[in-house]
């Protein structure tokens, strides 16, 4: 009788599983064209690591992931943690929106069982694909005790990283996904934890928020360049945006000719998030209270769907711990 752990492996597109004409094309190809069990066989010693149950979920590239795709992948990966027979998941995603599905993942599921992502930035078809080594050490991260109760990991270029933390920082190199503020948290292989991961905000959506929901609450995202015009809140809203969150210059410095605009959305009880569109740092929270509330750590497509979330929760507690 092996004792192996049992995972599961969800699938649902991407570059990991991408596939173009030519072994040296890394930019053209079609994202999510294998299907899970030529994933596997393109990793020698998987079956050494777990016994593997594929759940083939989605097929698709991660810009075409929406809000309903992360409730119906939240679902499955609910489902599987509740098995018995099941001691962790193992999720493969395209890297574009990687950050957006592990950071909703990790406000909607409380630790436990390893839930652990991966992903590649060269399609399987290419020479020295990064998916196969990738998958590898998903799936050894997900077999290792120590990845219990860490919350959403991701796995990618021999890094441990914390879902909440990462982004997406290159277009097109290898080492795509970083943690910019907090590093990763350990080393894929051996597998290592240098650090624990940052707690505070894992499952605190309430389970009940989402039930039977198969949408968000729409929340738009507006980029404030030098001189855009304050219309565009006016218009999201009209076009149905229950939340703003703008990418303003700076620390979340909204500029004066918007200001007019903001107090027009919060008559209506539009909540509007000042994030920024710089990089790196927080947007610290302001004392004046006709500026809208600040986005914290928050970029802007993390700080989407924290709001989505507050809103679909309709709890302002959570909104205040989503915003710290
Ligand atoms: N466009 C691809 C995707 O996100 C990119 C990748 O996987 O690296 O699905």
């Amino acid at each position: 009788m092996s004792t192996l752990p049992h995972l599961t492996l969800l699938t649902t597109g991407g570059t990991i599983a991408g596939q173009a004409a030519s072994s040296a094309d890394t930019t053209g190809y079609t994202a999510g064209a294998l299907d899970p069990s030529a994933l596997i066989a393109a990793v020698p010693g998987l079956g050494e690591l777990a016994q593997l149950q594929c759940d083939s979920l989605l097929s698709i590239d991660s810009k075409d992931m929406c809000p309903a795709h992360w409730l119906t992948l939240l679902a499955r990966v609910q489902h599987h943690l509740a098995r018995p027979d099941c001691d962790g998941v193992v999720i493969t995603h395209g890297t574009d929106t990687l950050e957006e599905t592990a950071w909703f993942l990790h406000l909607c599921l409380p630790p436990g069982k390893p839930v652990v992502l991966t992903a590649a930035m060269r399609p399987a078809s290419a020479l020295s694909a990064d998916g196969p080594m990738n998958l590898y050490q998903a799936v050894a991260v997900a077999a290792h005790a120590a990845s219990a109760n860490q919350g959403v990991l991701v796995v990618v270029n021999g890094h441990i990283f914390a879902g909440a933390d990462i982004v997406k920082t290159d277009t097109q190199a290898l080492d795509a996904i970083d943690a910019p503020a907090r590093g990763p948290l350990g080393a894929a292989q051996p597998v290592q934890f240098y650090h624990p991961a940052a707690l505070t905000q894992a499952g605190c959506v309430p389970a009940d928020a989402l039930a039977g929901q198969t949408e968000l609450p729409r929340v738009d995202i507006l980029y404030v360049a030098a001189g855009s015009d304050p219309d565009l809140l006016a218009a999201a809203i009209e076009r149905g945006a229950k939340g703003i969150v703008l990418a303003l210059p700076g620390n979340g410095s909204l500029p004066a000719n918007w200001q007019c605009a903001a107090d027009a959305a919060r008559a209506r009880a539009i909540a509007v998030i000042r994030s920024t569109r710089v990089a790196h740092g927080r947007v610290a929270h302001a004392t004046d209270t006709m500026l809208p509330a600040a986005s914290g750590a928050l970029n802007p497509a993390k700080a989407r769907i924290a709001l989505m979330l507050a809103l679909a929760a309709g709890t302002p507690e959570l909104s205040a711990r989503l915003f710290a």
